[in-house]
């Protein structure tokens, strides 16, 4: 199963969030963090458009058992 995080070189531009709803939303900090952890396979090529995207290089897809 592969796993969507959010590390601290986020830098809160808001760039996934506006672009993926479904899986990031903003902290009480106004930094972003995963809405939902388990990455969904139609779901990957997606995310690692925005995973390529992010100015904070913050965001990581790993597998986890
Ligand atoms: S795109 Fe990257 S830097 Fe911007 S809010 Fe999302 S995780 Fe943070």
């Amino acid at each position: 199963m592969e796993k969507l995080k959010v590390t601290d070189s986020c830098i809160g531009c808001g760039l996934c969030v506006s672009q993926n709803e479904k899986y990031f939303e903003f902290n009480d900090e106004g930094m972003s963090q995963p809405k939902q952890e388990v990455v969904d396979p139609e779901d990957k090529a997606d995310l690692l458009n925005i995973v390529e995207a992010c100015p904070g290089e913050a965001i990581v897809i790993e597998e986890e058992k």
